[in-house]
């Protein structure tokens, strides 16, 4: 017997077409590679989708080093660093590229803006793999902020016609409120809102949760972008917020009876987690 609470799913909750494609192409190498297939840490930020690969063969190693000679080597979706492609060259030309073209992009303008001879400033996480390698892209000459005040403290050092580029996966706002504050110290920019289409839909739709939402829900694993994301605007917004990795980890003591849900996932999120988690919260009951 179902409950009284009422859910609504995102439209664009989960899977987005950058992981699809990624997943699709290790899939296939999988199947058609009499060679080991080797991945440099988990190719998307979901355990469970991570596991499925794992089981159909996909060996994850954790330093490149470990990566065998002559075997197939997989880049991430979110691309990687050109000092650790040619780390991987040295041992295997069986390279399998997923990089999304959403990063491609981001990629491209951080080599182009360099070729042009202008300074670069990445909006991100330094540590984040994607960053890695667009700032590789930009010979790894350029400045990574993930807010103003960063970017203040360097501001002796912005001189001359400035390159703005954005981690795919960052929150529009943030990259609007760094322009902004850049622009207002009087700064020279050209701007490349590099925020790819399925980041800025996801958070849209969470931007327009209806006031009578009373919680939100995120599926998604704890260390993604995007997902994690998601669960920031979701209480930025005064939104009782939880982000969990799976739908299993959804809990009946955050609801109750007549709630309004709303039920979002990130981009690495397979869409069956989506409906199951769907279907823990309709089975709740409540006494
Ligand atoms: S989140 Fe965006 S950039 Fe990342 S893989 Fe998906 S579509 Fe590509």
């Amino acid at each position: 017997m179902s409950n009284n609470i009422k859910i609504e799913v995102a439209e664009k909750a989960g899977f987005c077409f950058g992981v699809e494609r990624a997943v699709g192409l290790v899939e296939e190498t999988l199947k058609n590679s009499k060679k080991p297939v080797y991945c440099w840490g988990d190719l998307i930020h979901n355990p469970l989708a991570m596991n499925r690969l794992e089981k159909k063969g996909l060996r994850i190693i954790k330093n490149l080093e470990d990566l065998a000679e002559g075997a197939v080597f997989i880049v991430k979706s979110h691309g990687m660093a050109l000092e650790d492609l040619d780390s991987v060259k040295q041992k295997t030309t069986e390279i399998v590229d997923t990089t999304c073209p959403f990063v491609v992009k981001a990629q491209y303008y951080a080599k182009e803006f360099k070729k042009r001879g202008l300074k670069v400033i990445i909006i991100g996480d330094r540590e984040h793999v994607e960053v890695k390698g667009i700032k590789s892209r930009a010979n790894n000459n350029a400045f990574v902020a993930n807010n103003l005040a960063e970017l203040k403290k360097i501001k002796d050092k912005l001189t001359g016609k400035i390159g703005v580029i954005c981690q795919t996966t960052q929150k529009s706002s943030k990259l609007r409120e760094i322009v902004e504050g850049l622009k207002e110290l009087g700064l020279e920019l050209e701007i490349k809102n590099t925020i790819c289409l399925n980041t800025i839909e996801k958070q849209q739709e969470v931007s327009e949760i209806s006031a009578e939402t009373d919680l939100l829900i995120v599926i998604g694993g704890l260390h993604s972008s995007n997902t994690t994301k998601l669960a920031e605007m979701g209480r930025a917004k005064k939104i009782k917020t939880y982000h969990v990795e799976n739908a299993d980890d959804i809990l009946q003591e955050w609801f109750s009876d007549g709630m309004n849900v709303f039920l979002t996932a990130g981009a690495s999120t397979p869409s069956d987690e989506i409906t199951k988690a769907k279907e823990i919260i309709e089975k709740f009951n409540f006494k």
